[in-house]
């Protein structure tokens, strides 16, 4: 009995010891105070003293004295690391070095500083910016007709190409010093989030130079002469750019491109012996190629006759080069998916540049693969996820009128349940993209250069933006199917796989990039270990190593113990913030941060360096680590909202989806992990009485759905930032009116069709039934008047377009 008290109260002090992360002096002393304490007591049996002193002797000792620690433990652990350590290649070193840590590093810690994520100031744009959007930005998209752009033209028309250049947009990153707008990344985010939702042809062309084109690279890397010539090129428009990287045989695996570059001396421009590059490639995909005046080109360089230095293979190098110099061929364009913007591959014979023309001059050669993925974690974090949101804004604003307007069964079909759970994620799915957008641009406009956030954002939106589309089409039918210019849907939809594959390919982005990119500099101690491990000095890298690995295992151990009190708990325990709806969302994610700590660190045990080629165990760690940020994010934005009630269902939707979302993804890992008594374990200690949370309930998704049924407030900030036409001409700017028209006439017709049910009027077709309602005293004039206008724009809505049927016949 007295044994039973002890032991209660030793498990009691240190699962609260271990649960506020406390640390190993804390630990020790407690263990000893433990220890005086049964000494004291006169009834603890001898043995039990003796058990304790042992236990305490062979725990604490050790562990508290780093040279005996090393001796026994951390030596031999570092020995077993070396050997399984996974070799990392120089371009994999290269984009683990890319970029900043960030809210993925919260995640990894199993207790994120939710207070932290509260205090980054609400994203906000400048005067200059706003007017931007409110001045070209608005005038660009009222020039733009998608449908002559894709169908008609398969370019943007002139006008539209010189606006484009003449107010700067290809200079929005670029600093005003050289001729730029200097925009933030929100700013940046926000102009193609709303030109795309006029045209993805025409976003795409904007995007392109502003995200992984040559400014950035020119911003960072390049040499005052380069950045003194170039920029202000690009800003005025002067000069198109693009960046050819991918060519046939390197997609995915682009560091293994083919193309070279030998360092050798010629003739440029009538002077002889050049020290200068003799380039060779063939690329293709590469957008703006086919208009480009400049050529960004990667490359990997030779050195044989060491005119640069001791090295003969370089490593991977850029440069820029004009594409009117000998040798390059400029092919023919590609057809991407119905698209318009220009796309195209190009080639490079015996090219000879001067050694300037590297980006950076002869400084940066060899190091292209770390500029390029510094490029990418910022430009990644920008420009997909503007244009994915977009389409799912769009989409949002467009299919929830649509639903309401069009009447099936007698019945608006957004009020048919089979519909309104479409809707529900259509809603959803845009808060939560929109969401980690504004967080992520945020992010970058703090300083940050989220690398695993990027990767995070460009897989993840891309695809929820394609769920939210294939949505969209279901629920307009055969609207969304016949192409022409009132179809608003069809072009998005046959754009999003473009966003999906480029800027690296999602499958690859989600098996291989964010967990493992992710746990390697997001963990609290593995990059240390990592790096110990690697010291060439060995006593050093002992004794750093030792540091890592006593806290890692400390991690591990709280880790256990957070997972499995939060969860029996419910999270009630868990350090929490936000206002009275969102804190328990926090404390939730705190929940899932723990048992996502531990789950990583248990995989890695299990798997070591096989963790490589297990993509599908690290891609269901990356969706748990993207559905966290997620969630965070869709809290942060209703917190930034300034807590609006209306927005309540969107909050629930996306944190409770999000949830969900972890948990399963953490459940499917677990059925698929290589050793069942650990998967076993692992789901007694974080899912202890089974699944906890749910998807969404239909009550739920009934309120979201609603939002997009009708004009409100909820609706407006839900879908802010595109392009609202006024002119109804235009599908966008008609549905828009006739929304307010059809829900005006909702009660007419009520009193009409009752009429009709009770036999009052005949039935009949449209006009007529309203005619005899107010004939028959059943409506009275204004009612007529606002019943025979909802018809008649209800009939505008539906309609969809056809053409001659010899139409493309006679085009031929
Ligand atoms: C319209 C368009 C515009 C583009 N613009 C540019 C540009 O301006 N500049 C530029 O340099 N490039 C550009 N690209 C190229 C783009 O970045 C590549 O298409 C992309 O990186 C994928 O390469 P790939 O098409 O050769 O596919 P592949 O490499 O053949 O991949 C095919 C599939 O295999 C998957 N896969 C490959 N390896 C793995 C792996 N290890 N694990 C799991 N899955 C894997 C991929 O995810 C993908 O789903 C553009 C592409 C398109 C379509």
């Amino acid at each position: 009995m007295v044994i039973a008290f002890w032991i209660i109260l030793i498990a009691v002090t240190y699962s609260i010891l271990l649960y506020i992360r406390a640390s190993l002096l804390f630990n020790t002393a407690a263990a000893f105070i433990y220890l005086v304490l049964i000494m004291q007591w006169s009834d603890v049996d001898v043995s039990w003293i003796y058990i304790n002193i042992i236990i305490f002797l062979l725990i604490f000792i050790p562990l508290n004295i780093p040279a005996l620690r090393r001796l026994i433990i951390s030596n031999y652990v570092l020995s077993v690391y070396r050997k399984k350590m996974p070799s990392i290649s120089s371009t994999e070193q290269a984009a683990i070095d890319a970029g900043t840590v960030w809210w993925d590093g919260e995640l990894f810690s199993g207790n994120p500083d939710w207070k932290k994520l509260l205090s980054l100031p609400v994203p906000r744009l400048s005067e200059k910016e706003q007017a931007f959007i409110n001045g070209p930005v608005e005038e660009l998209c009222r020039m733009i007709d998608d449908w002559q752009i894709t169908q008609v033209l398969q370019d943007l028309p002139d006008n539209v190409w010189n606006f484009i250049k003449a107010k700067g947009f290809f200079g929005m990153i670029i600093p005003e010093k050289y001729g730029g707008l200097e925009f933030s990344a929100l700013a940046h985010s926000e102009v193609v989030m709303k030109v795309a939702s006029r045209s993805v042809s025409a976003a795409v062309t904007v995007m392109v130079p502003n995200s992984l084109g040559p400014a950035e690279l020119l911003l960072r890397y390049g040499t005052e002469e380069q950045k003194d010539y170039y920029l202000p090129r690009l800003a005025r428009g002067e000069d198109v750019p693009c960046f050819a990287l991918t060519g046939p045989e390197a997609g995915s695996d682009a560091a293994s491109m083919p193309d070279t570059g030998i360092v050798c001396k010629g003739e440029f421009k009538g002077k002889k012996d050049v020290l200068g590059v003799r380039l060779n490639w063939e690329k293709r995909y590469i957008t703006l190629g086919p208009v480009a005046t400049i050529l960004g080109l990667a490359f990997r360089l030779y050195d044989p006759e060491h005119l640069l230095g001791d090295k003969e293979d370089v490593g991977i190098t850029l440069a820029l080069i004009h594409t009117d110099t000998a040798g390059i061929t400029i092919g023919n364009r590609h057809y991407p998916l119905d698209s318009a913007f220009l796309v195209g591959p190009n080639w490079g014979k015996d090219v000879f540049v001067p050694i300037e023309s590297i980006i950076g001059g002869s400084d940066r050669v060899g190091q292209g693969w770390r500029m390029l993925m510094d490029c990418l974690s910022e430009g990644r974090s920008i420009s997909l996820p503007a244009l994915s949101t977009s389409s799912s804004k769009l989409s949002s604003r467009f299919i929830g009128a649509y639903a309401r307007i069009r009447k099936q069964f007698n019945m608006p079909i957004g009020r048919f349940e089979g519909v309104e759970e479409a809707l529900a994620r259509i809603a959803g799915y845009t808060f939560m993209s929109d969401s980690a957008r504004i967080l992520t641009a945020a992010g970058v406009d703090q300083g940050e250069e989220p690398a695993v956030i990027s990767a995070i954002v460009k897989y993840n939106l891309t695809e929820l933006g394609r769920k939210v589309v294939n949505d969209a089409m279901d629920i307009s039918g055969g609207a969304g199917i016949c192409m022409g210019p009132r179809n608003l849907l069809g072009r998005i939809y046959q754009s999003i796989p473009i966003s999906i594959t480029v800027e690296g390919a999602n499958i690859l982005t989600r098996n291989m990039i964010v967990f493992g990119q992710g746990i390697i500099r997001g963990h609290p101690y593995l990059l240390k270990e990592v790096n110990a491990a690697k010291d060439e000095d060995q006593q050093r890298g002992s004794r750093e190593f030792d540091r890592a690995f006593i806290g890692h295992a400390g991690f591990i151990l709280s880790n256990i113990v957070r997972s499995f009190l939060l969860a029996i708990t419910g999270s009630r325990i868990a350090k929490t913030t936000g206002s009275s709806h969102s804190s328990i969302y926090f404390a939730h994610l705190t929940r899932m941060s723990s048992a996502f700590a531990l789950t990583s660190d248990i995989t890695m045990i299990l798997l070591g360096s096989a963790l490589k080629r297990k993509e599908r165990i690290s891609a269901r760690l990356a969706d748990a680590l993207s559905y966290m940020y997620l969630a965070a994010s869709v809290i942060k934005r209703y917190e930034d909202n300034g807590v609006q009630n209306s927005d309540l269902p969107l909050l629930h939707w996306g944190c409770r989806y999000s949830l969900f979302q972890v948990q399963e993804s953490l459940y499917d890992l677990f059925e698929n992990y290589p050793n069942r008594i650990v998967a076993r374990l692992m789901k007694c200690i974080i899912f202890p009485s089974g699944r906890s949370f749910k998807h969404p309930s239909d009550q739920l998704d009934h309120r979201v759905a609603d939002i997009l049924l009708a004009p409100s407030a909820s609706r407006d900030r839900l879908t802010d930032g595109i392009f609202i036409p006024e002119s109804n001409d235009e599908p966008l700017g008609r549905i828009e009116d006739a929304l307010v028209k059809v829900i005006a006439a909702e009660d007419i017709e009520k009193k009409i069709l009752q009429s009709v049910k009770s036999g009052t009027i005949k039935k009949g077709l449209g006009e007529d039934v309203i005619e005899e309602a107010l004939q028959s005293g059943t409506i009275n004039e204004d009612e007529y008047k606002i019943a025979i206008t909802a018809m008649n724009i209800r009939k505008e809505v539906i309609k969809v377009d056809d053409f001659p049927k010899d139409r493309w016949r006679r085009e031929k």
